[in-house]
């Protein structure tokens, strides 16, 4: 291990070591005082591609049922003096009449500049505290780190950051996401701010495989569920979905890396607020639910870090309880919907082999690797509203998924039913 190694990866390494000093001591859920709290940390506004104003954004979210929103657009923060065209933004002149109806002229700075109508865009400490409760409602500041490595494009947003991270760039998809990583731990170190990244939609573009992030440091979250419908998290005939992207990182990491496990998020990634369509990028479609002691990024990431929280689009759980014998799930159950729980895992002595796939003429493609069917195994399905499994011994981890009879409202994919997806039991 060179000096240079040493500094590059030092943050990294210093955070990943306590994020494993976390985990294994924290994976019983729903400690007594702790309380569920529902929050989107993959959101656009017009400071970026989304095509309304951030107060308008953070409005729908707050009166939505949500606990907290992180507002993460590409590649910068919201904040600084920005200027937008009225007419010509991508809300339009229609956007700009709601948003004046609904925060008045004394709130909306306009002003014109050699003939074209300008709006300013509010900045987060400008705006979080027309929302901000104590307890009921907080807005982090995120970014979406937007990279790409040649074709591949390759996203990561960084939820409660202090000062904009410019994409690192790097020479492989796996680089490029290791040195966007080490760049949130240098900051975090330095700055004692808790943060966390996670790595999005890894199907957009076909941009990142399963190897790209096995080996990666300190990379702790994905996204399972985003709810953009240009994503691909189902995959394809070629292309492993996110839940078998998962189960492959998983297994390896533990196995055989002896890295972190990864830990699965639903999101949003709104960028559409005008019309609701399965087509759009709409808010409201994917979401975590986090066990916290507290409403604050501090308890937030710190009870995601210790695996304390679930993905859903839809399906809302009473109780999670991991470990250190059973995995226990209770349902909050709705009316007339029935609920089916997979409790998935690998086992010891699974086989390691995979190969890659190759195109029609022979060529190997860029895409995540064939394993075996070992991986990701269905270890037992329970019909119910609760479920239970007790570990039999060999199990490398176990998580669980709960698929509900309910048809998913507003889903970008036709007869997509509402499911949520709990972090991995690692004993
Ligand atoms: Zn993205
Ligand atoms: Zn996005």
């Amino acid at each position: 291990m060179s000096k240079h190694f040493l500094l590059r990866h030092l943050p990294a390494l210093l955070v990943a070591s306590l994020l494993l000093n976390d985990i294994s001591s924290v994976q019983a859920q729903n400690k007594p005082g702790k309380k569920w709290f529902k929050g989107n940390l993959h959101t656009h506004s017009l400071w970026s591609d989304g095509d309304q104003y951030p107060e308008i954004i953070v409005e729908w979210y707050k009166t939505n049922g949500y606990n907290f929103l992180a507002l993460s657009d590409h590649n910068t923060l919201q904040d600084g003096a920005r200027w937008t065209s009225a007419d010509a933004n991508k809300s339009g002149a229609e956007g700009l009449k709601g948003y004046i109806k609904r925060f008045g002229t004394n709130w909306v700075e306009q002003r014109t500049t050699g003939g074209t109508n300008e709006v300013r865009l509010k900045t987060y400490p400008e705006f979080r505290g027309l929302f901000e409760e104590k307890e009921k409602f907080l807005v982090l500041l995120a970014e979406e780190l937007t990279d790409r490595h040649l074709a591949s494009p390759i996203h990561m947003n960084v939820s409660n950051i202090r000062e904009v991270i410019k994409p690192q760039g790097g020479t492989s998809v796996l680089d490029v996401i290791q040195n966007n990583v080490n760049a949130v731990s240098e900051q975090r170190v330095r700055t004692g701010q808790p943060m966390i990244l996670h790595l999005n939609h890894p199907n957009f573009g076909w941009g990142v495989t399963a190897e790209d992030m096995l080996p990666v440091k300190g990379e702790r979250f994905f996204e399972v569920y985003n709810g953009h419908p240009g994503v691909r998290n189902e995959g394809d005939a070629t292309h492993a979905g996110t839940e078998r992207i998962w189960d492959i990182l998983l297994t390896k990491r533990l196995a055989e890396l002896h890295l972190e496990p990864v830990f699965g998020l639903g999101t949003d990634d709104g960028h559409n607020y005008h019309q609701f369509q399965p087509k759009k990028s709409n808010p409201g479609r994917g979401w975590v639910m986090v066990h916290a002691t507290d409403l604050s990024a501090k308890s937030l990431i710190s009870a995601m870090e210790a695996g304390d929280f679930y993905g859903t689009s839809g399906v809302t759980l009473k109780k999670v309880e991991r470990g250190p014998k059973t995995y226990s799930i209770q349902i909050e159950p709705e009316a007339g919907v029935t609920y089916t729980t997979q409790f998935i895992g690998t086992r010891k002595g699974f086989d390691p082999k995979s190969e890659p796939i190759a195109s029609a003429s022979g060529t190997p493609l860029r895409v995540t690797h064939r394993y075996s069917k070992d991986i990701g195994v269905v270890l037992a399905e329970v019909k119910g509203n609760s479920a239970q499994y007790k570990l039999k011994g060999d199990e490398i981890y176990v998580r669980a998924k709960v698929i509900s009879s309910k048809l998913k409202a507003n889903g970008p994919i036709d007869g997509e039913l509402e499911r949520a997806w709990t972090q991995p039991l690692v004993p």
